[in-house]
């Protein structure tokens, strides 16, 4: 279930209503199990609607000539498009069109995405990792704005992530500068206008972390006024079932 969950929200742009997988996949304390006793699975809110979002810990190894790790041993291009620039150049590409190696099997099979397509496995990586894409610029979307025009973040309005907003910021992403940062992290042209859920996931993402952690350290800091003597075991203790609590809605 756990898989066919996963497959289903990367079929469905990397992020799906809560309610949606409650009335087509699962009955909720299902969900509920499976949401609480696996990191791939995040609840975030969109505009106040829960959503269940996708990630993974895995990484594409860049290292030439890798002798062996925990990542994918895989050629970006490849992983984004499934063409190459390099297939047919004399010395050929240096990195692996194999999606199914021994290598990546193992580390596909470890993090439980053996049976994701590559199309899926792709979106899985694009909306967990931080070096696939460029991050979006904060400054910019400050009152003050960025002043850096040598800025190698994107230039986007945040806001438009999630809404449509007419504000005075871009909102396009095939725009001058985040086109270039862009192509210089070889995004192919057909991928970047379907990037706006990307961003609104890792978006939501970070923000559910972000109110995590203030929630941990809240506890924490709750923790030591109630019991200043509790022993340190007892406090990891409650402070890991304190990770663990989770909201479906
Ligand atoms: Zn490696
Ligand atoms: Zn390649
Ligand atoms: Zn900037
Ligand atoms: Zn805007």
């Amino acid at each position: 279930m756990e898989t066919e969950i996963l497959k289903y929200i990367l079929d469905n742009q990397g992020a799906v209503i809560t309610s949606d997988l409650l009335f087509n996949l699962c009955n909720t304390s299902t969900l509920s199990e499976i949401i609480c006793n696996n990191d791939k699975f995040k609840t975030c809110l969109f505009n106040g609607t829960p959503k269940v979002v996708v990630r993974s810990p895995v990484k594409l190894c860049w290292r030439k000539d890798c002798p062996g790790c925990g990542g994918l041993h895989l050629c970006k291009s490849f992983l984004l498009t499934e063409s190459c620039q390099f297939t047919y150049t004399r010395r050929g590409c240096i990195f692996s069109h194999d999606l199914h190696s021994g290598h990546n099997e193992i580390i596909l099979t470890k993090f439980g995405l053996e049976t994701l397509s590559r199309a899926q496995l792709c979106l899985l990586l694009l909306q967990s990792n931080n070096n696939l894409l460029p991050p979006i610029c904060h400054n910019y979307n400050n009152r003050n704005g960025c002043e850096d025009t040598s800025c190698t973040r994107l230039h986007i309005c945040e806001k438009f992530l999630n809404s449509d907003c007419s504000c005075f910021r871009t909102h396009d992403f095939l725009a001058p500068q985040p086109l270039k940062l862009l192509q210089d992290k070889r995004i192919p042209a057909c991928m970047i206008r379907s990037l706006k859920c990307v961003y609104a996931n890792k978006q939501a993402l970070w923000l559910a972390d972000k109110l995590n952690s203030r929630r941990n350290v809240n506890t924490t800091r709750l923790q030591a006024t109630t019991y200043p003597t509790s022993s340190s075991a007892a406090f990891q203790r409650s402070s890991s079932k304190q990770q663990k609590t989770c909201i479906i809605a």
